[in-house]
């Protein structure tokens, strides 16, 4: 629960590195948003449960109350 929270605390757009040229920063941009479609970190509020999913949708437990993080904020390792 921890890194989630952290994570939730770095929710906006990562910071955009200032040496890409136009077009690495668009290819930079379309690989964020791919990884933003596909893998989203589904957990819930009721039951705590978390899984990966390519759209955000509700718990297998029913409920609604679920964030939605998307994968490519999480650190490697
Ligand atoms: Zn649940």
């Amino acid at each position: 629960m921890k890194l989630l929270l952290l994570l939730q605390q770095e929710s906006a757009m990562p910071e955009i590195p200032r040496q890409l040229k136009p077009d690495e920063l668009h290819q930079w941009q379309l690989a964020i948003a791919e990884a933003d479609r596909h893998n989203i970190l589904c957990h819930c509020r009721d039951c705590d449960y978390e899984w990966v999913a390519s759209k955000p949708e509700p718990c297998q437990c029913g409920s609604k109350q679920v964030e939605h993080i998307a994968c490519w904020q999480f650190p490697d390792g």
